[in-house]
C-alpha cells in the first residue's frame, strides 16, 4: 500500500493481464454481522481485508463474538442473537456506513448499552431516519453531539413494539432498511412488517441483503420495494461456509481500464455476470459507452471497443458507487454525458458530486452539476492538464481518477493520500500497475563515489515517492560473493565465468532482505571485503553486460530510484533526472567508520579512507562505465548536509524538474 502524501502516476498507454480483486465490502460486512448473530460457526472465504471490515471485526469481538483465522478462512462463532446486557460497549467504526448502521440496529434491538462513533466525516453522515425507526420500536437512543448524526448512545430496549408496521425512510440511504432487515429477525416472534417511505434508493443493495439473509435462513417476503415482511419464527442459522464475491464496484475500475486503454485485454477473476451485487450492472453502462465485455459465473473479460467512448445519459440510481467510474470514462467520450439520480453521492464518504466535479475540472474538463446530477464534457486532445487530485479520504475518488493517466496529452496524474484506497482495496495501485504499461516510467538516477550516501538518499526518495528502488552496487557485491563462494579467483581471466554466474544466479530483493539463490546474503555482502571484491568484478566488461537486463527490469510503475556509479551514464541514460552525489573523502571515511562501528565491526578511519580512495580510483579509471557524473546530472556535495536535508533538497529539484508532459517514445 502506498502510505505516502501523494502518488504520481505517469502517463499510461496500454493494459493487459489478469487481476484478482478483493472481496466485496458490502457482502463482507453483511456476512460478518450475520455470522456473528447466528447460531453455529461460519467459515468465511475471501473476506475483504480493509479498514471497513477491520472496524466491523473489532466491534463484533467486543460484542463477545469469537473470531479466528486459519489459512485465509475466517471462522466466526455466532452469539445466537444474545448479548451480555452488563457490557458497556464503546465502538469505533471509522467511516464505515456498512458497519455503523446495521450494528446500531442490531445492538439496539438486542438491548445493548453502547456508544457508536467514528471519524469526523462519519459524524456528518445522517443516521436520524434509522434512529427514528428504532425509537418507534421502543429502543432508547441518544445523540451525544448533533441531533440526527453519530455519535450515538444506545441505552437498551425494553421490549420491542412490533405490532404496527415499522416505518423507515428509503430516500436517504438504503442502509437504514438493510440495518432493520438484518436486526429484526432477532426478535421475530411474530410477523414483522417494514414499510419504506419515499422512493427507495439503491435497490440492488437491498437485493444483496435479502440474498444473504436467505443464506442465513431468513426468507423475507417482499411487496415491490415498499413493504417487507419478516416471517414469525425466523431465526439466524449459519450456512456453515460462505464465499464472498469479489467487489463489483472495485471491478468497475478494471472494466473501465479495459475500455480506455489501447491494446487492452483485461480479465477480472472473482466476480462475474451472475454476481448478486447490483454494481455488476456497471458492465451494461460500460458496454453502452463502447467497452467489449464478456463474462462467466466468476470472471469478466474486457477489451477496448468503440473509441472514443460513446457519451451516455443515464439514471444511475441502481449503481451509485460504480457510477463514479462512468464520470471518469465520460472524460474520454465523444460528447457530454449526464449522470442522473445520484443524490446519494452527497452523503457518502464525502460529497461526491462536488468532489468529482472539482477534481475533473482540475484536469481541464467542463463540468455542470445539480442537486442530484452531473454533466461531464469530454476533454479534447491538447486540453488535458496535469493535476493533483485531492481525494477527500474517499477511496473511490482516488481509484476513479487514476484512470485519467490514460489521457491523450500524456500528462501524469498526482493522486493525493493514495492510502485512502485501503477502505475497500488496499492494493489497488499495485493491481493497476501490474497490468498497465507506460512508455514514460520515470527513473531517478543517483550516482556517486563510495560512501557518499547514495544508498540512503536513494532509498529515502523511493520511500517518499512510492517508487521502486535499485541498489545496483548490491548486484556487483552479490556477483563477487557468488564468485568467491564458487571458488573462483577475481582475476580478469575469470571474467566470462563470473559473468555467466551472474546471469545464472537468482537474485531477489525481498523487502529489506537480499537473497542469492534463496539464501539470505544481506549481511555478507555489506562487509568492506565484499565492497572491494565488488569493485574488482565491476571492472570486468562481461560482468557489467551480464547485469544490464536485470537492472533495466527494475524500471516498473510507478517509477524507480536507482543508485550506483553508471545509472545516469550507461544504464538509464534517458532518465529525466540525475543526481551526482559527492562528499569529501574525509567525510565519507567518517560516515563509513560510524556505520561499521555501530554494527559492531572494528575499523580505523585511515585504513577506510585509503580503501575508499583506492575504490574510487579503480571505479573512475576502468575502461567500461567509469564513475563519472553524467553531463546532465545535478551535482550535490552533501558533506555538510544531514540525510533529511539532502532528501528534501533532491525532492524539491525533482518536483521542479519533473516533466509535466512527455510524449511516449
Ligand atoms: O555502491 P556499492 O558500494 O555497494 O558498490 C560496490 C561496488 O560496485 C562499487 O565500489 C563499484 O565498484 C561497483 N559498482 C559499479 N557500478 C554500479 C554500482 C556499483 O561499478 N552501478
Amino acid at each position: 500500500m502506498y502510505d505516502i502524501p501523494f502518488l504520481d502516476i505517469p502517463a499510461l498507454q496500454s493494459a493487459h493481464g489478469v487481476v484478482h480483486l478483493p472481496g466485496s465490502k458490502s457482502i463482507s460486512n453483511r456476512v460478518l454481522l450475520l455470522a456473528a448473530l447466528s447460531k453455529g460457526t461460519t467459515h468465511i472465504h475471501d473476506l475483504l481485508d480493509s479498514d471497513d471490515t477491520r472496524v466491523m471485526l473489532d466491534a463484533l469481538q467486543k460484542m463477545g463474538c469469537v473470531i479466528s483465522k486459519k489459512d485465509y478462512v475466517l471462522q466466526v462463532n455466532g452469539i445466537k442473537g444474545q448479548i451480555d446486557s452488563s457490557l458497556s460497549l464503546d465502538l469505533f467504526l471509522g467511516n464505515a456506513g456498512t458497519a455503523i448502521r446495521p450494528l446500531t440496529a442490531a445492538l439496539a434491538i438486542m438491548g445493548a448499552n453502547a456508544t457508536m462513533r467514528g471519524v469526523a466525516r462519519m459524524h456528518e453522515r445522517p443516521i436520524g431516519d434509522l434512529v427514528d425507526a428504532l425509537r418507534q420500536l421502543g429502543c432508547a437512543i441518544d445523540y451525544t453531539a448533533n441531533e440526527g448524526f453519530p455519535p450515538l448512545h444506545l441505552k437498551g430496549c425494553a421490549s420491542p413494539q412490533l405490532h404496527a408496521p415499522i416505518r423507515v425512510r428509503g430516500d436517504v440511504s438504503s442502509q437504514f432498511l438493510t440495518a432493520l432487515l438484518m436486526a429484526l429477525p432477532l426478535v421475530a416472534k411474530q410477523n414483522i412488517t417494514i414499510e419504506v417511505q419515499g422512493e427507495l434508493l439503491s435497490k440492488p443493495y437491498i437485493e444483496i441483503t435479502l440474498n444473504l439473509l436467505a443464506q442465513f435462513g431468513i426468507v423475507v417476503q417482499r411487496d415491490r420495494w415498499s413493504r417487507f415482511v419478516i416471517p414469525a419464527g425466523s431465526e439466524y442459522v449459519s450456512p456453515g461456509v460462505v464465499h464472498v464475491e469479489a467487489d463489483a464496484s472495485s471491478a468497475s475500475y478494471f472494466v473501465a481500464l479495459g475500455a480506455i486503454a489501447q491494446r487492452s485485454g483485461i480479465r477480472i477473476q472473482g466476480v462475474g455476470l451472475q454476481s448478486i451485487q447490483g454494481d455488476i450492472r456497471f458492465v451494461d453502462a460500460a458496454k453502452q459507452m463502447g467497452a467489449q465485455v464478456s463474462g462467466g459465473p466468476n470472471w469478466l473479460e474486457i477489451k477496448q471497443g468503440q473509441w472514443p467512448l460513446r457519451a451516455i445519459e443515464m439514471d444511475c440510481n441502481h449503481i451509485p458507487d460504480a457510477a463514479m467510474t462512468l464520470a471518469v470514462m465520460a472524460l474520454f467520450a465523444d460528447a457530454p454525458s449526464t449522470l442522473k439520480n445520484i443524490g446519494s453521492w452527497r452523503v457518502k464518504e464525502t460529497d461526491r458530486i462536488t468532489a468529482m466535479a472539482t477534481e475533473a475540472r482540475k484536469l481541464g474538463a467542463h463540468i455542470e452539476e445539480g442537486a442530484d446530477w452531473l454533466r461531464i464534457h469530454p476533454i479534447q486532445k491538447g486540453q488535458w492538464k496535469s493535476a493533483s487530485i485531492h481525494t477527500y479520504d474517499d477511496h473511490r475518488v482516488a481509484m476513479c481518477f487514476s484512470l485519467a493517466a490514460f489521457n491523450a496529452d500524456h500528462m501524469r496524474v498526482r493522486i493525493e493520500d493514495p492510502a485512502c484506497v485501503a477502505k475497500t482495496f488496499p492494493d489497488y495501485f499495485e493491481t493497476l500497475f501490474s497490468v498497465c504499461k507506460s512508455n514514460t516510467i520515470p527513473v531517478i538516477c543517483i550516482d556517486g563515489p563510495t560512501a557518499s550516501g547514495k544508498g540512503t538518499l536513494a532509498w529515502a526518495l523511493a520511500q517518499r515517492l512510492g517508487f521502486h528502488y535499485l541498489d545496483s552496487g548490491a548486484l556487483y557485491r552479490i556477483t563477487a560473493l557468488a564468485a568467491v563462494r564458487a571458488g573462483l579467483s577475481l582475476q580478469t581471466e575469470q571474467a566470462d565465468t563470473i559473468a555467466q554466474l551472474a546471469t545464472q544466479s537468482k537474485i531477489q530483493f525481498n523487502c529489506e532482505r537480499i537473497l542469492l539463490n534463496g539464501i539470505n546474503v544481506s549481511e555478507d555482502i555489506r562487509t568492506e571485503e565484499a565492497g572491494m571484491n565488488a569493485s574488482k568484478v565491476s571492472a570486468m566488461p562481461a560482468v557489467r553486460q551480464a547485469l544490464v537486463d536485470l537492472q533495466h527490469s527494475f524500471q516498473r510503475l510507478p517509477g524507480l530510484v536507482a543508485d550506483g556509479r553508471d545509472m545516469g551514464t550507461v544504464i538509464f541514460p534517458a532518465s529525466p533526472f540525475k543526481v551526482y552525489l559527492t562528499a569529501s573523502a574525509e567525510q565519507r571515511a567518517q560516515r563509513r567508520y560510524k556505520q561499521l562501528i555501530s554494527k559492531g565491526f572494528s575499523a580505523t578511519i585511515n585504513k577506510l579512507r585509503s580503501d575508499l580512495e583506492a575504490r574510487d580510483t579503480r571505479d573512475m579509471s576502468r575502461t567500461v562505465a567509469p564513475l563519472v557524473a553524467a553531463q546532465d546530472a545535478m551535482q550535490l556535495d552533501n558533506s555538510n548536509l544531514s540525510i533529511d536535508q539532502s532528501v528534501d533538497l533532491v525532492l524539491s529539484w525533482w518536483q521542479s524538474k519533473h516533466p509535466k508532459a512527455s510524449s511516449p517514445s
